[in-house]
């Protein structure tokens, strides 16, 4: 642990030296958090977007916001090294609320466009939920965009559950008298998720990629994910399968009658002008079916 360490900092050329790698990377940590605070003062936030298609046509119906940080030194910084970052320093609030405005109104601008209504999905992390003013910034955001609500569906994941049910469900339910839907993300992956879907009002299942990962190879994973999708048509619930990257996993999900998916397969997430133009994705149990042609249920 005392061996010297070398890092290049902040992308110019510059190499520092530090002892042992653990707290070289504690300090790459401290410069992070440094650096957020003025990430969204800086313009140096992004969303960029992924389809979801209906997998028996290809169709898309919508669209996954997902954050990027364009670093000024680094690059692009993926969410799973500063979300983190952002939920312990409460950052994670104006962030969220940037997206949820940034989203709603990209939403409405495809809105307006024409064509078939577009879903936008946004995630929401626990602390961002359980801030005093949430229910508050996504009425003002829809109110910004004029996106019609039924159009913004809200990712939380299980662990924003976990917390105060009565609070929670009061949460959910002025939510969804705004009119928005409500996803449960990573499905499988938390703990009593079947009473949560008996408690709260969800309307859609994203089952988790590492469900969805050895589909065409694994019998468990087939019996798992087969599960989840019928017990979506039972309760009425949409069903998206995450992380859909090749055609064995479209056969399998067909097979198993997933309605609908999101993955490499059929599109990465990309800025706002790519994920639109040119109208294609190379989607679907049909290949090449054009963006504007998504219906909805
Ligand atoms: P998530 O909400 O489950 O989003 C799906 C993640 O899987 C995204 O990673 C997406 O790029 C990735 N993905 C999609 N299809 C595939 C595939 O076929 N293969 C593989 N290997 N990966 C795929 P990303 O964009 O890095 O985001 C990671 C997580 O960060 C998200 O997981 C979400 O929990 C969080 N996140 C992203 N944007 C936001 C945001 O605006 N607010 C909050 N609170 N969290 C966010
Ligand atoms: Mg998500
Ligand atoms: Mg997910
Ligand atoms: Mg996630």
């Amino acid at each position: 642990d005392i061996a010297m360490y070398v890092a290049k900092t902040s992308g110019k050329g510059r190499y520092e030296v530090f002892q042992g790698s653990h707290h070289a990377s504690q300090l790459e940590t401290e410069r992070l958090r440094a650096d957020l605070h003025h990430a969204l003062d800086g313009d140096q936030l992004e969303l960029y977007y992924q389809p979801i298609v209906r997998l028996t046509t290809g169709d898309v119906v919508g669209f996954e916001a997902l954050l990027r940080w364009n670093h000024p030194g680094r690059g692009l910084v993926p969410p799973a090294d500063f979300i983190p970052l952002a939920e312990e320093s409460g950052l994670i609030v104006p962030i969220g609320r940037w997206v949820t405005r940034e989203a709603t109104r990209q939403a409405a601008r495809w809105q307006r466009r024409g064509g078939p209504a577009l879903r936008m999905s946004v995630n929401v992390s626990a602390q961002q939920f359980q801030h005093p003013g949430f229910v508050w910034d996504v009425t003002e955001a829809l109110e910004r965009s004029g996106l019609d609500p039924h159009l913004l569906t809200l990712e939380i994941t299980e662990s924003v559950l976990v917390d105060d049910a009565q609070r929670v469900a009061g949460k959910l339910r002025r939510l969804k008298e705004l009119g928005v839907r409500l996803a449960l993300d990573d499905f499988g992956t938390g703990y009593s998720s079947l009473s949560y879907l008996r408690r709260f009002p969800i309307d859609v299942l994203k089952i988790d990629k590492s469900f969805v990962d050895d589909l065409a190879v694994s019998p468990e994973d087939r019996a798992v994910v087969g599960a989840i999708i019928q017990l979506g048509r039972t309760l009425d619930l949409q069903v998206v399968a995450e992380g859909v990257e090749d055609d064995a996993q479209v056969r399998a999900l067909a097979s198993l009658s997933c309605p609908l998916g999101q993955g490499y397969r059929f599109g990465r997430p990309r800025p706002a002008s790519e994920a639109m133009a040119g109208g294609t994705v190379a989607g679907g149990a049909v290949a090449g079916e054009t963006v504007a042609g998504g219906t909805l249920t």
